[in-house]
């Protein structure tokens, strides 16, 4: 059975000398090692000494950035461009977070662009889709995913997505306590490989890597990672501090 996979959104939150500070207790603890894969997603001004830190510490910790810009230069004040983190020797990229879709408008197809640009670059995309409340209320949650998912997924061979992580992260868990329980995370972690299935084949549904998030903490984490068909956790809030991240990444661990 493959490694869990938890990465942590830092989101715009810590300045420069307490994220290194954090990422340095976290990079102390025996809990990093192999049996569970661990990403960070500190904020951009954060990226290079992060990466420094976990280069000096020896252990393999996904650096990850929080988000990037479909284009690969350009005139384009204030953005920042995938070959600029594939430089500073980022792994992975947070593509299509709700609070990008929700506040920075960006759409399906502007996600797709992105998608394109950062798997060209090398960077291993971890794209995120979910339904809002409402949705999920009126029992649209289905339709809803599926569009994000053909909409911006859609154009991709199998080949091309062959280093993607999805993280299924309904919007009205996101912060708000209101972890979904494990019953919706299996049945939507379903559907949603049901819809990949459908697209790139049973295969790479089965296969590509399925993160849950939403209110993950130290309390519900065991429970969910030991929910069918969920390969890991994509952890905010909780991932702020290593007394709550560390119990994460251990209940994450087989045989825990
Ligand atoms: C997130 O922002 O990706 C997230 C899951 O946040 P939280 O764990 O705080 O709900």
């Amino acid at each position: 059975m493959p490694a869990k996979l938890i990465i942590g959104n830092w989101k715009m939150n810590t300045v420069p000398s307490e994220g290194i500070k954090l990422l340095k207790e976290l990079l102390a603890s025996d809990l990093i090692s192999g049996d569970v894969e661990v990403g960070v997603a500190p904020p951009f001004t954060h990226l290079a000494e992060s990466g420094k830190a976990i280069q000096h510490s020896g252990k393999e910790v996904w650096l990850c950035a929080q988000n990037m810009h479909q284009k690969t230069a350009g005139a384009y004040t204030g953005e920042v461009g995938a070959g600029m983190l594939k430089d500073l020797g980022v792994d992975a990229v947070i593509i299509g977070h709700s609070e990008r879709r929700e506040y920075f408008g960006e759409s399906h197809s502007m996600l797709a662009e992105k998608l394109k640009t950062c798997i060209e670059v090398g960077l291993r995309p971890v794209f995120c889709i979910g339904e809002p409340d409402q949705v999920r209320s009126e029992k649209r949650h289905k339709v809803w995913l599926k569009a994000q998912i053909e909409d911006s997924l859609g154009g991709f061979s199998v080949e091309q997505l062959n280093s993607l992580v999805i993280a299924y992260e309904p919007v009205w868990a996101i912060g708000t306590g209101n972890t979904a329980t494990p019953e919706i995370v299996e049945e939507t972690h379903s559907m949603i490989r049901y819809i990949l299935a459908a697209l790139f084949g049973a295969s790479f549904a089965e296969q590509v890597k399925l993160l849950y998030g939403g209110s993950v903490n130290e309390n519900n984490a065991s429970e969910l990672m030991h929910t069918p068909g969920v390969d890991g956790a994509l952890v905010g809030g909780a991932s702020l501090k290593a007394t709550s991240f560390l119990p994460i990444i251990q209940a994450a661990k087989h045989g825990a």
